[in-house]
């Protein structure tokens, strides 16, 4: 007979394992099906130092802790890149991952975000030769050399702070003349001589030299002005959208595609939930993130405890 999980979590950042761990302890029988590696966004930072309990620690770290606590929790570990998940008409879930399917009576949705795009001349042809979205994974290729940093939230401006640990200059640009980002990660920023900040500005264009970034074409939207910035990389940090193409079908989403949840991380549609970053909310950290995992966790339990038996 084919195997029906209990619980099937879609994706396998802090909110998935979180989540895995809650509903594993519950002695829910747990998948947590994820396409890349455990840890999510947290897998490409550098270094964490808002999450209670750690004054400072590497994302690469912090990730590992969490994947075997959910291991040992008794939560299954799969690969796969889920498609689409439909309801069947017993209401169980269908998890369909192109080559194979995953069935389950609920499902935590924790899918998180992905990067933004400029949608400008050079991006897409110039990305992975000099363009990059991960200064963790890329930012040693641009070692002495000068890079440029596109936007002005926290992820922006932590990045160019790590960025100038290695380059010999990290000129951020910013579209606004104030930054969105944290006020501890400004004071740093403005206080690293190697950071310089190009204000009111927007990039218009990426430049090819020799089949790599020459050069960053930017205007000032306020004075017109047009400016040239040469520079060897270019991080661009320009926000996050959310991953939500396999739930199209279940209609749970905002019309900005983050999923809809009340205040047990429960959607519309019965046995559904959703944790992290993917949900509508305001702040998007590890420790909310952990937060609406357990409660999606536990709220499955009690889906299962009250609907099903
Ligand atoms: P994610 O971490 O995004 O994990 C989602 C997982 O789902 C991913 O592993 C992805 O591969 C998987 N997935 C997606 N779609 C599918 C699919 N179709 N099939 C299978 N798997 C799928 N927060 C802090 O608290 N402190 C920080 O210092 C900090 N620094 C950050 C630095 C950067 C550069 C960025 C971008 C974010 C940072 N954040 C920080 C935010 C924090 O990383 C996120 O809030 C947190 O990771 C969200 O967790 P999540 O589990 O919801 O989603
Ligand atoms: P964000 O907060 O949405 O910031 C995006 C930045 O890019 C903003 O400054 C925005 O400008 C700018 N921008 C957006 N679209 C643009 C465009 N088309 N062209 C030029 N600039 C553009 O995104 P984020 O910094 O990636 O952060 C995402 C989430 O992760 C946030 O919730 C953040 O708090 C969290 N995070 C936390 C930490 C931490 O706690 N240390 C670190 C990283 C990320 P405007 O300001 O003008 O809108």
């Amino acid at each position: 007979m084919e195997k029906i999980y209990d619980v099937a979590i879609i994706g396998a950042g802090p909110a998935g394992m979180t989540a895995a761990i809650y509903a594993a302890r519950a002695s829910l029988s747990v998948v947590m099906i994820e396409r890349g590696a455990p840890g999510g966004q947290m897998v490409n930072t550098f270094e964490i130092e808002n999450y209670t309990g750690f004054e400072k620690i590497s994302g690469p770290e912090l990730s590992m802790k969490m994947f075997e606590h959910a291991q040992s929790a008794g939560a299954e570990y799969s690969y796969g890149n889920v498609e689409n998940i439909s309801v069947d008409e017993t209401g169980v879930k269908v998890i369909d991952c192109g080559d194979h399917q995953v069935k389950a009576q609920t499902v935590i949705v924790a899918t998180g975000t992905k990067h933004r795009l400029l949608n400008v001349p050079g991006e897409s042809e110039l990305s992975g030769r000099g363009i990059s979205w991960c200064a963790v994974c890329d930012g040693a290729f641009f070692r002495g050399k000068k890079v440029v940093v596109i936007g002005g939230g926290d992820s922006a401006i932590e990045e160019a702070i790590y960025l100038a640990g290695l380059v010999e200059k990290v000129v951020v640009i910013h579209r606004r003349d104030e930054l969105r980002a944290q006020k501890i990660l400004q004071e740093r920023a403005f206080a690293d001589e190697k950071i310089e900040f190009v204000w009111d500005s927007v990039v218009e264009a990426f430049e090819d030299k020799g089949g790599k970034l020459g050069a960053v074409k930017v205007k000032n939207i306020k004075t017109g002005e047009n400016l040239t910035i040469e520079a060897d990389g270019a991080f661009i940090y320009i926000g996050l959208d959310p991953i939500t193409d396999m739930i199209k079908g279940l209609e749970i989403t905002d019309e900005a595609g983050y999923v809809v949840v009340d205040h047990a991380m429960m959607t519309p549609v019965p046995g559904v939930f959703a944790a992290g970053d993917v949900v509508s909310k305001e702040l998007r950290q590890v420790v909310t993130a952990v937060n609406d995992g357990a409660i999606a966790a536990q709220s499955a339990f009690k889906y299962i405890e009250t609907k099903l038996k």
